[in-house]
């Protein structure tokens, strides 16, 4: 494989940038910058930031030397088409729980690649298990200052780790854990709990584990496992309700553990566990700033304030699951999927009935019992929550974020024609497609896509 075919390319220049101004192209594969072959994302950024940037580009066969003269620290103007140049890491563990291994065939490549790389830990929040992280990684996290990092925890019992991710080195990879710490580098846990397995006990040693060996962690989310219809493993199921009602109980009594030692809460348990034990979510203020959102950890809660005009912002980073899934891999748990919200508001789509026309939500099992009480403080007779079941995947597949054109389509089938449907947009790629590849183009009623976030729902009723 040559050089250039590893090289990033250029995908957009903006107009009267220093990228323009050299007449760099989209197109344009970057070979080298002054000298050095960017790795990465990371890289093109740094190296791109310095005053004087040459760029060794191949175009059409050719090489060419742009010299760029600006401003350090001034933007080069060009984007690239891939986040990580020299392959992704991939993962050496077979961990029972991998959603990977439970996807069913036919899609998308990008799709089954079980990455462990602590770029794309950085960059798209992925968690890693730090089996292959290496001393020369570690200094140039430490180097490059690329915190927060999301660190796969499961279990700090080092032979219980290594049987969940079947991987010796699982007993040992929590070392680099300490380092990141040591080092001032913020680290953001996960424990993917699986009943029978690292529940119970086993997760009160693990949470007494974390305060006495990480406790600079800057947060922990405990998280269910998913388990599609696809699942070969005989000894992953779902919780029952009465598992999940445990774990909450058990994340709960940690907290005021952590709080009491260490002034803050610091460990959190999904929302989906909060739907399953059919309790009421935390206050707010006991997220602690909604540092674990993007995991499912809170979203309810901050959906909740952003529908109610309590919120001003839109909390987290506003980007879908797809951001990482394609550039890289699918995040390995479903509860990340939880993701009530998600990107930027797309593209609105198509063909709009009258705003009078009744309104319909479209939302996975779990997002409905989420939004139906918000929905129903409005007292509007006109809209209504319509429930996705998630036959694609099956199982305990009842996120929104996983929802699929078949099971829509199928839904859709069945509704009236001229009502207004509102699809979330974090079952969407950027490019308006669902996980099974079919685009909203294929379903038999037009959808208008908002954006996964109570601000735009609210915004979107109001228009009716
Ligand atoms: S869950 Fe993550 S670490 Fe485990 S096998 Fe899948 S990709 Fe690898």
């Amino acid at each position: 494989m040559s050089a250039s075919s590893l090289a990033p390319r250029v995908v957009s220049v903006t107009p009267d940038s220093p990228a323009a101004a050299v007449g760099l192209r989209a197109g344009d594969a970057i070979v080298r910058i002054n000298g050095r072959v960017p790795r990465d994302v990371i890289e093109w950024r740094l190296w791109t930031d310095e005053a004087d940037v040459t760029l060794d580009v191949q175009r059409s066969g050719l090489e060419l030397e742009l010299d760029v003269r600006k401003a350090e620290g001034q933007p080069l103007g060009a984007e690239v088409s891939s986040a990580v140049f020299d392959r992704v890491r991939t993962c050496d563990n077979h961990c029972e729980f991998c959603f990977i291994y439970q996807l069913p065939k036919g899609l998308r490549r990008s799709l089954y690649l079980k990455d462990d790389d602590y770029r794309l830990s950085f960059l798209y929040g992925n968690f890693t298990t730090l089996t292959r992280f290496t001393e020369a990684d570690l200094e140039r996290v430490v180097t490059e200052n690329l915190s927060p990092l999301h660190v796969s925890i499961h279990s700090t019992d080092p032979a219980l780790r290594a049987r969940m991710l079947r991987n010796e080195r699982g007993a040992t990879s929590l070392r680099w854990l300490r380092a990141l710490l040591d080092h001032g580098i913020e680290v953001r846990g996960q424990v993917v709990v699986c009943p029978g397995v690292n529940d119970c006990r086993a997760l009160d040693d693990t949470l007494a584990g974390v305060l006495d060996e990480y406790p600079e962690l800057s947060a922990l989310a405990v998280v269910p496992l998913g388990v599609s219809r696809f699942n070969p493993e005989q000894a992953m199921r779902p919780h029952t309700s009465t598992e999940a009602g445990a774990v909450v109980d058990a994340v709960e009594d940690w907290q005021e553990v952590y709080a009491a030692a260490l002034g803050r809460r610091l460990v959190h348990a999904a929302d989906e566990y909060y739907l399953l034990a059919e309790r009421p979510f935390p206050p707010a203020d006991r997220y602690e700033g909604f540092t674990m959102h993007e995991d499912g950890v809170g979203m309810a809660r901050t959906f909740e304030l952003e529908f109610e005009g309590q919120s001003g912002d839109v909390t987290g980073p506003q980007r879908g699951f797809f951001a990482a899934a394609d550039t890289a891999s699918l995040p390995r748990n479903p509860a990340a999927y939880t993701a009530l919200r998600s990107a930027a508001a797309t593209a609105p789509v198509v063909l709009r009935p009258s705003r009078q026309a009744p309104v319909a939500i479209l939302t996975g099992e779990l997002g409905a019992k989420v939004v139906a009480p918000l929905v129903d403080r409005l007292a509007r007779p006109d809209v209504r929550i319509v429930p996705v079941r998630n036959d694609f995947f099956g199982g305990n597949t009842g996120v929104t974020g996983l929802m699929t054109g078949p099971d829509l389509a199928r839904v859709l089938a069945d509704q009236p024609t001229s009502h207004r449907y509102l699809l979330p947009d974090v079952c969407l790629s950027d490019d308006g497609h669902f996980l099974d590849g079919s685009s909203v183009e294929d379903l038999p009623r037009p959808v208008e896509v908002v954006a996964t976030d109570g601000h735009a729902l609210r915004a979107a009723l109001l228009c009716s």
